[in-house]
């Protein structure tokens, strides 16, 4: 079966920089819904197009289509006593932001450096700003059910669909919400 509309897709997958520095390695495969669900990047599903099981490609992604321009507006510096203690280089909060910035959604907020009494987030994905290679290999192919069509997502084994109270909601609530100003 090719690659189409309505095909669920599992393939493993390198995530390489444009140096081919590795950032990821699928540990299990990834599965997705393909035709535009914005289960995985656009351009993934661009280069898988017509395709099938024994595929293999390498492509390269630039930040404007993956993960976004790093952008310097979004480091901000905060003082250590607005956020939860203890804390660690590497989490992760959601910022939401003041009232008078009622237009800009909450943004996922990374904390890259601690000093005494200040803390610097990052607002920026960890891979923005970063031209991406992956190397895909599609595993299988199969046509999804009527289910998974009208949901938008891959069910089953290596779905990742949990109950679908969630579903609508997005991932908010997997981070605490902190005040960015
Ligand atoms: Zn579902």
């Amino acid at each position: 079966m090719k690659i189409a509309q309505n095909a669920v897709v599992t393939l493993n997958y390198t995530l390489s920089d444009a140096q081919n520095n590795l950032i990821e390695e699928s540990r299990e495969p990834m599965v997705y819904l393909h035709g535009g669900y914005n289960n995985t990047l656009p351009k993934i599903e661009e280069a898988l197009e017509g395709q099938q099981a024994g595929y293999k490609v390498t492509i390269q992604v630039e930040p404007e289509d993956a993960f976004g321009e790093y952008d310097p507006e979004l480091v901000k510096i905060e003082d250590r006593k607005l956020l939860p203690t203890p804390l660690e280089l590497g989490m992760q909060f959601e910022g939401s932001p003041e009232a008078d910035d009622e237009q800009q959604e909450s943004l996922i907020f990374t904390v890259t450096e601690i000093a005494d009494d200040k803390v610097v987030l990052d607002g920026n994905h960890p891979l923005a700003g970063i031209a991406l290679r992956f190397s895909l290999d599609v595993v299988e192919v199969r046509a999804a059910s009527d289910e998974e069509v009208a949901h938008g997502h891959v069910h089953g084994a290596h779905g990742h669909h949990h109950g679908h109270d969630d579903d609508e909601e997005g991932d908010d609530g997997e981070f605490r919400s902190i005040p960015v100003h």
